[in-house]
């Protein structure tokens, strides 16, 4: 039970919020649960962007994210770039100065030759060799040949050269690396708490929108102590600014941890024109509650459910009290 309970306390749903709180998580969680997953490339450089890949890490650290599964990609470790062109060249004088046609056979009289070899009347084709006009039945198709436009020479596969765009010049392939890449998804597991949880706030960011605020996602205010707070969203009103924190919590005991935590914060932001909104699942013990109300903290306003939904509709439903005047 110990060992249980020591697991949760790493991996409790406290710790990932520290990460939903964050509106990039959001963004990120949001644009893979409309695509299934994300690819990050393991090098610090292209695909998502070293930013999205430490993210992602810190993710996969607390659970949200597992790897599913890995190719490879390739690297040029001179330039770290991964991001390139590729050019088809003359296998013998490797020249890119190459046409592509395709190769026809004329079934009545055999004859085989290029596509513009054939005549063109109208719009129809006719052999160069029986003069017969080439019908969809008379003619087959062989392949595709190329043709060199520097040393005349034609053949039936070029070679593949791989080109850096950025520096103007050709990478030889022996020189790139093979780099892992990464595939991320949200844990299965937790699929059924990361939706409600961004629906949570995604509602009281488009309530506030509605009601003419303009949020600051993590914003941080100095309390008397002198001391940085941070909320989850804040909002700033002519005379007052509104702070919100979302607490979830999966036992009462780090429930009250949490509590008394952010009940001495927003003691230490009274008759600073603060006023708080605290968004909290499960709904708080009696002792939590009486804790709360010895404080007399006239700035508090507590939206609690035992639902991540139900404290959607919660919040939303105290945040519709809200108007700047009333504030
Ligand atoms: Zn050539
Ligand atoms: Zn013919």
């Amino acid at each position: 039970m110990e060992v249980r309970r020591g697991l949760e306390a790493r991996h409790g749903i406290e710790e990932r919020l520290d990460l939903y709180r964050r509106p990039e998580v959001r963004r990120m969680l949001y644009g893979m649960l409309s695509k299934g997953d994300a690819e990050f490339d393991v090098s610090t450089s292209t695909l998502l962007g070293s930013k999205d890949q430490a993210l992602a890490e810190g993710m996969e650290k607390a659970g949200i994210l597992v790897r599913s599964s890995s190719g490879s990609i390739v690297k040029d470790p001179a330039t770290g770039r991964s991001m390139f062109m590729v050019e088809l060249v003359c296998p013998y004088c490797k020249s890119s100065s190459i046409t592509r046609e395709e190769m026809l056979e004329h079934r009545d009289c055999g004859f085989i030759g290029r596509l513009s070899e054939f005549t063109v009347r109208g719009n129809r084709l006719y052999c160069p060799r029986c003069g017969r006009p080439a019908t969809k039945t008379s003619i087959r198709r062989i392949g595709i040949w190329f043709r060199c436009r520097r040393c005349g020479q034609t053949f039936h596969k070029p070679e593949v050269a791989i080109y850096d765009p950025e520096r103007r010049s050709a990478v030889p392939l022996e020189q790139l690396e093979i780099v892992d890449r990464i595939r991320y998804e949200i844990n299965p597991e937790l699929r059924e708490e990361i939706r409600p949880i961004l629906d949570l706030y995604s509602t009281v960011e488009s309530r506030l929108s509605s009601m003419g605020f303009s949020l600051e996602p993590l914003g941080s205010i100095k309390g008397i102590s002198g001391v940085t707070h941070e909320f989850d969203i804040m909002i700033h009103a002519e005379q007052v600014s509104l702070g919100i924190d979302v607490l979830i919590c999966e036992d009462q005991e780090r429930l009250l941890q949490s509590l008394l935590r952010l009940v001495t914060k927003y003691f230490d932001l009274m008759g600073m024109g603060v006023r708080v909104l605290l968004a909290v699942a499960p709904r708080p013990p009696s002792a939590a509650r009486s804790m709360i109300s010895s404080t007399n903290l006239g700035n508090l306003i507590m939206a609690e459910a035992d639902s991540i939904s139900g404290l959607m509709k919660e919040t939303e439903a105290k945040l519709t009290r809200l108007s700047p005047s009333t504030m």
